[in-house]
């Protein structure tokens, strides 16, 4: 039997059953190194609706995840200003007390970190 990567979701909803998810697709390229033959299916487990989506790894998968990669690598190298923006994201974000459009007195960021 071959290895199965799973990774829990606790969403609300269900993603894209036809592609691979960024999260996902960053740790199959990680245990693709580090089991080159091994990993035979990925899994999405949702917590929150009982429900487990899983795929095959084909080499198609391995194409798909570094075209996704590579294409957020590009807009991350064009856009040279990240501007925040204040959404229902913030509650999960570990940034908020350092960040400027969050909050009205943001803390200085720690020493050594760049903003
Ligand atoms: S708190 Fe600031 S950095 Fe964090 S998600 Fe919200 S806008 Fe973005």
């Amino acid at each position: 039997h071959g290895l199965e990567l799973i990774d829990y979701k606790t969403s609300k909803t269900i993603g894209p059953s036809d592609g691979i998810d960024l999260q996902l697709g960053l740790y199959f390229l990680i245990l693709e190194q580090i089991y080159p033959e091994a990993l035979e299916t990925l899994s999405l487990i949702y917590l929150r609706q009982g429900q487990k989506v899983t795929f095959d790894v084909t080499p198609d998968h391995h194409q798909q995840v570094r075209e996704l990669i590579g294409d957020i690598a590009v807009k991350l190298r064009a856009d040279d200003e990240w501007k925040p923006e204040v959404g229902g994201h913030c509650n999960h974000c570990g940034y908020q007390k350092y960040c400027p459009a969050k909050s009205k007195k943001p803390e200085p960021l720690p020493e050594g970190t760049r903003e």
